[in-house]
C-alpha cells in the first residue's frame, strides 16, 4: 500500500477524535430575535433565524431562498407573511430546518437534487460527531433540478444554477436579476474559516469555482446575501475568493508534502488566518478531507 494511503487510513481511524470540534463551525441562532432588513422595494432579508433568509414579496405571498433552522420558522414566517416557495441552497439545517414549517404552511420547496437526495439519507458529520437521520417526508422538496432554471415570481425575473462540490455537492445561487441580489448560500463564508462538507461533496476547489462564477455574474452594484453574514459588495467576494485560494494554496502544499489533517493541526497550518472566526481545527481537518477526494486532479500526493 502506497505509505500516503496508508496514512490516510490511519488518519482515518484515529484522527477525528483529536479533533477539537466547536458548534461554531455550524451555529444556531437559538435564542437570538430574527431581524428583518430591506434590501429593496420588494426584497427583505432575515437575519438571525439560523442561516440568511432572504424573501421576496409577490401578490399574495413571498418566495424565500432558505427558511432558517427549524427554532425559528414562526418568527420567519411572522415576519415574512405568507410563504408561497422555498428555495433550499443546500441542506445544512440553518438553512432548511423550517421547511417542515413552511411545507405546513402551504409552501412549495425546491432544490438542486442532490439537496434532495441528501435529505432522504443519513448524513455523518465526522467533524461535528453528529449524525444527521433523514428528513421527514414534508421537509423534502417537491421540486428539484440538476443543473439550472428561470421563473419569474411577482414580477422579479430569477435565475439559479447548481455551484457543483463547493461547499456542498447541491449548492445553488440564486439571482433576482432585476433587482440585482444575488443570494449564495454557504458557497460564501465571508469573515470566517470556511467548513467544506467534504461527506456530501464539499472542497475547497469547487468553493474557489462557486466564487469565480458568482464573480462572474455581480457587478459593482450587486448585493451579494452570503448564507450568513452582512450583505457584500463585489469588491467584498473577489477579497473572499482571493482568501480562499490563498488557503487552498497553502493546504495543497502541505497536502504534497505528505502531511495529514493531524499534522497541520499540530502545524496550526490555519494560523495566518488567525483573524477570522471559526474553528481553525475543524476548517483544516473538512479541507484536508475535501482535497483527499480531489488528490488525483491536484497531481497528486509527493
Ligand atoms: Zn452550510
Amino acid at each position: 500500500m502506497h505509505p500516503q494511503r496508508r496514512e490516510f487510513l490511519r488518519t482515518l481511524a484515529g484522527g477525528a477524535a483529536a479533533l477539537t470540534l466547536s458548534r461554531a463551525a455550524f451555529p444556531d441562532a437559538a435564542g437570538a430575535s430574527p431581524v428583518a432588513t430591506k434590501l429593496t422595494d420588494k426584497i427583505t432579508l432575515i437575519s438571525g433565524a439560523g442561516n440568511n433568509v432572504v424573501a421576496l414579496a409577490g401578490d399574495g405571498g413571498n418566495l424565500l431562498v432558505d427558511c432558517g433552522d427549524a427554532a425559528h420558522a414562526q418568527d420567519v414566517l411572522k415576519l415574512a407573511g405568507p410563504v408561497k416557495t422555498v428555495f433550499n441552497t443546500h441542506w445544512h439545517l440553518e438553512s432548511t430546518g423550517g421547511n417542515d414549517s413552511m411545507a405546513g404552511a402551504g409552501a412549495k420547496i425546491v432544490a438542486h437534487m442532490n439537496t434532495k437526495l441528501w435529505m432522504t439519507q443519513e448524513i455523518i458529520h465526522d467533524w461535528e460527531k453528529k449524525t444527521y437521520p433523514p428528513r421527514a417526508k414534508q421537509a423534502i422538496p417537491t421540486e428539484a433540478f440538476y443543473k439550472d432554471g428561470k421563473t419569474t415570481f411577482g414580477g422579479e425575473a430569477i435565475e439559479y444554477a447548481v455551484m457543483p462540490l463547493a461547499h456542498t455537492d447541491g449548492d445553488i445561487y440564486v439571482h433576482f436579476t432585476q433587482a440585482n441580489v444575488l443570494v449564495t448560500g454557504d458557497a460564501v463564508q465571508p469573515g470566517r474559516l470556511p467548513i467544506f462538507d467534504w461527506f456530501c461533496g464539499g472542497w475547497i476547489g469547487g468553493m474557489q469555482q462557486a466564487q469565480r462564477t458568482l464573480l462572474g455574474i455581480a457587478d459593482d452594484n450587486t448585493k451579494i446575501v452570503p448564507g450568513s453574514g452582512p450583505v457584500m459588495t463585489k469588491a467584498e467576494l473577489q477579497a473572499n475568493f482571493e482568501l480562499v485560494t490563498r488557503m487552498r494554496e497553502d493546504l495543497v502544499k502541505l497536502l504534497k508534502q505528505g502531511k495529514g489533517p493531524e499534522d497541520m493541526i499540530r502545524m496550526q497550518a490555519a494560523k495566518e488566518f488567525g483573524a477570522l472566526a471559526g474553528n481553525p481545527d475543524t476548517f483544516l481537518y473538512t479541507a484536508y478531507r475535501g482535497l483527499w477526494a480531489h488528490a488525483r486532479e491536484l497531481g497528486g500526493i509527493v
